[in-house]
Formats: C-alpha cells, sequence, structure tokens
C-alpha cells in the first residue's frame, strides 16, 4: 500500500478493541524460570505469594501456558474512557531525518496519568476490590505508576498507599499533588514508618532512595495491615500481561493498513511497556510465522541487560521479595540520580530477561544528554514533549532511521512512546542550560552489587 494512503493517526473503533490480553509465556518454549522463595529456595506457591498480591494477580503471575486471558468488562469500560491510544505515522519526523524508513509510534500519553502504566493499574485496581480489600500500596519512582495507581484506585474506591523514591518526590513536587487529589497518601521513601526504611536509613543515612527501597517498604506496609494487598507497576509477568494491550492494539492498527515492522523498539525500565509493545509480534516469530528485530533500550546509568548478569536476585533492596532471575546490577545497586526516573530500576522482567537470553531480543544503552537532544528534536517536529524514559525509544529509533538513510533501506520501524514529560521540566531545563551530565557507572559499581547476589 502507498505512503500517501496511511493516515498521519490510525484509531480503532471501540469494536476493534482486545476483548483479551496476550500471554507470550504460553509460546516461550524455554519458559522464564520460577520465582523462589529466598528462605526455602523452592518455587514460590500461590499461597505464600497471596499474603503479598491480589489472589488472582497471583494466578496471573503463575500461569505461564494460556495464551489469551479475558479482559473483565469493567476494566475494558476504563479502557475505553482514554483508549484507543493513536498509532501515529511521524511523517514529520521521517522528513526531517530525510530517511526512507517509515516510522510509527504507539503513544500513551493521552491519558492524565501521563503514561502506559494506567493499563495496568486499572486492571490491579479491579482485581483488589473484587477481592473485597480496603486498599492497596506501591512505590513509585518518577511519579507515573503512583499517578497511575491514585487514579485507578479513586475510580473503584480503594485506598492508595504510594511510596515515592525521595528524590523524584523532591524533585517532583507537581506529581505529588496529583496523586494526592485523586486521594492518595504519599509517603517520601525510605521512611521511617517502616522496619525495613528505618534499616535503610541507618545504613545509607544521606540516601536519595531508589525504586528497590521503596518496594520494600510498600510490601512491608501491605503485610502489616489487615485488608492491604501489594501492587507493582512493572517488572512482574502479570504487568506485561496487562500492558499486551498496547501491542494487540498495534497489532490491529497495521494489519488493518497491511503494514508490517521490521524493527520494534522500546525504552526499557522494568520492561513492562517493552514486553507489552512486542508481545504478539514475538508470538508471532516464537511461532515461526512472521520475523522481527526487537530493541530494548536503556539508559547508561543503569544497563541491567547491556552490563548486568542473568542470576537469580531479589526484587527490592530490603530483600523481603521473592527471587527472580533476571538480568540484574544487583538489588543493592544505587543507580545515580538520573532523570528517566521510570527506568532506574535494578533488574529487569524476567520475559524478557529470558527472551534477550535466547537472542530474540536484542538491547543499547544510550547516554542522557542524547536522549534529550532526540527528545528535543522530536518535540520540535512532531509536537509531543517526550518523557524521558520514552526519549530512549525516540533515540534508538533515530538512530535505526539514520542507518536507513545511509543504506537506502526503506524498514518499517515502530516504537513505543510510552508518555508525556510535563512533569519533568526539571530535567529539561538542565538539558536546556547545558547542565545535563552522562553518568555511566564503572564494572568496578556494577561488580560491587553483582557480588553481593543471593547464593543459589
Ligand atoms: C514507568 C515508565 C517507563 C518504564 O517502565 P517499563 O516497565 O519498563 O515500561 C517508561 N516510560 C514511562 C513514561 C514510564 O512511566
Amino acid at each position: 500500500m502507498s505512503n500517501e494512503k496511511i493516515p498521519y493517526k490510525i484509531y480503532l473503533e471501540e469494536s476493534e478493541m482486545p476483548k483479551q490480553w496476550y500471554n507470550v509465556r504460553a509460546d516461550m518454549k524455554k519458559k522464564p524460570a520460577p520465582m523462589l522463595n529466598p528462605a526455602t529456595l523452592k518455587p514460590v506457591t500461590a499461597e505464600e505469594l497471596c499474603h503479598v498480591f491480589c489472589d488472582e494477580l497471583v494466578a496471573q503471575e503463575l500461569d505461564d501456558t494460556s495464551p489469551y486471558i479475558d479482559i473483565p468488562e469493567e476494566i475494558q469500560n476504563f479502557y475505553k474512557m482514554y483508549r484507543p491510544s493513536p498509532l501515529v505515522r511521524a511523517y514529520c519526523l521521517e522528513k526531517a531525518l530525510d530517511t526512507p524508513a517509515k516510522i510509527y509510534y504507539k503513544f500513551e500519553g493521552n491519558n492524565t496519568s501521563g503514561s502506559h502504566k494506567l493499563n495496568s493499574a486499572i486492571a490491579q485496581a479491579y482485581y483488589a476490590k473484587k477481592q473485597g480489600l480496603k486498599g492497596v500500596t506501591t512505590e513509585t519512582g518518577a511519579g507515573q505508576w503512583g499517578t497511575a495507581l491514585s487514579m485507578a484506585c479513586s475510580y473503584f474506591g480503594l485506598d492508595c498507599q504510594v511510596y515515592m523514591v525521595k528524590v523524584s518526590y523532591e524533585q517532583k513536587p507537581f506529581r505529588r499533588e496529583v496523586m494526592r487529589t485523586y486521594g492518595a497518601n504519599v509517603t517520601p521513601s525510605p521512611s521511617m514508618d517502616t522496619a525495613v526504611g528505618r534499616k535503610i536509613n541507618a545504613e545509607f543515612p544521606n540516601t536519595n532512595g531508589s525504586l528497590g527501597c521503596a518496594i520494600s517498604e510498600a510490601v512491608e506496609a501491605a503485610t502489616s495491615q489487615e485488608g492491604y494487598r501489594y501492587v507493582l507497576g512493572s517488572v512482574l509477568s502479570q504487568v506485561l500481561l496487562h500492558q499486551s494491550v498496547i501491542g494487540l492494539e498495534s497489532k490491529i492498527a497495521m494489519d488493518k493498513y497491511g503494514i508490517k515492522p521490521d524493527i520494534i523498539i522500546g525504552c526499557a525500565g522494568g520492561g513492562s511497556n517493552l514486553g507489552g509493545l512486542i508481545s504478539p509480534f514475538m508470538g508471532e516469530k516464537l511461532r515461526g510465522e512472521a520475523d522481527y528485530r526487537f530493541i530494548a533500550v536503556e539508559p547508561a546509568s543503569c544497563p541491567s541487560l547491556t552490563r548486568g548478569v542473568y542470576a537469580y536476585d531479589f526484587c527490592d533492596t530490603g530483600a523481603v521479595c521473592p527471587l527472580q532471575k533476571m538480568y540484574t546490577l544487583g538489588s543493592s545497586f544505587m543507580p545515580s540520580p538520573n532523570h528517566a526516573g521510570g527506568l532506574r530500576y535494578h533488574g529487569m522482567s524476567a520475559i524478557l530477561s529470558e527472551l534477550y537470553d535466547q537472542k530474540l531480543m536484542e538491547a543499547v544503552s544510550v547516554e542522557q544528554t542524547a536522549v534529550f537532544e532526540a527528545a528535543t528534536r522530536f518535540a520540535r517536529v512532531e509536537g509531543i514533549l517526550p518523557a524521558p524514559e520514552s526519549s530512549h525509544a525516540i533515540k534508538a529509533a533515530i538512530d535505526e532511521a539514520l542507518k536507513c538513510k545511509e543504506t537506502g533501506e526503506e524498514k518499517t520501524i515502530l516504537f513505543g512512546l510510552t508518555g508525556t514529560g510535563y512533569f519533568d521540566m526539571y530535567a529539561y531545563e538542565k538539558f536546556n542550560d547545558g547542565k545535563m551530565t552522562d553518568y555511566i557507572p564503572t564494572d568496578a559499581d556494577i561488580k560491587a552489587s553483582t557480588d553481593k547476589l543471593p547464593k543459589v
């Protein structure tokens, strides 16, 4: 089909929206390794996990055989308030780059929380409500997840307690206020409210906090209050499942116009948007029906796939969570306070880690100033002010499009534009003032934390 026939934005009809999530694990011959109980080193049971997570979400977490899982009607209805998200043909960016490549992006920033996180937040809040719980606890790094969860909890009338990484709490006061506006309780982490927070504060008195610390605190808060469970916005397989709505919608939209992407790119923090975007395409690759190149883009300051080790590790700093086999920098790794807060996690989704280990997916790392150059370039031609996290994918997409310019290849590139950057203007200010720096950990920094990995 010729270029002219493809609209700037491809939307789906309500009737074309996915009614089931897709679980890519079902098509993986070699499945992700099971989570282990840190005390017994045996695979965790549903019963053990049910103390921490909602029952239905535990079932989804442990299900690596059902390819499709119905999206409950209440969740489908909520999705209709802000979905389908547009699939945009980046005609203006293509022109600015003077590339023969065709670039598409799936834009998830069109809701108040400003990112894809709402896709899983609403699902997790729904199952908590269905179980009759009073509320949920969670962590938030950059604040997008906490915001999304606050919105979802207020929709279902659930209490929402958010532990927010201290550096973000201070850098992004407006995020905090959005959460409070939706009725959430927000505490900077590490706090003095939990035993694990007090311990981390004693050990690292001037810490900026990290996602790993905040997770430990939120888990403790959930397990020490009656009628509460813990929810997590990334990394877990259930989150990738919910985020598959991104990839499913993209695929339906592309199929409608006979478009087949050659390269699919996403930024990778814990892996949920990337996993969700690539899942249906990866399913085709795993079943031998089609081939695609998949690229995970991570910050050079927190390079779990490109420089981490594939091993069992704790999902949190306080070592209260189950052990997960993943590419990790070690749960004691404290990333420098860079501006892509949502990508500052020490590990990577078990599903993506396994796919990467099987060489079904590639990974690259990019430096912060180059990411903001790409973000600025994109904003000026495509109009959308991208989140710093999303801009990692923009940077890699631009690099691939420029390679096409050299070779003359007309490749089709699809990338995930996960959110908007309105709450990141402090970071943009640093960049605009020429004060942004790049930080890359040394091998010794990484070894210091990977040396402390649990012996399994
Ligand atoms: C949280 C976040 C990410 C990274 O999380 P993943 O689980 O890796 O998707 C990326 N972009 C935005 C806008 C985010 O809020």
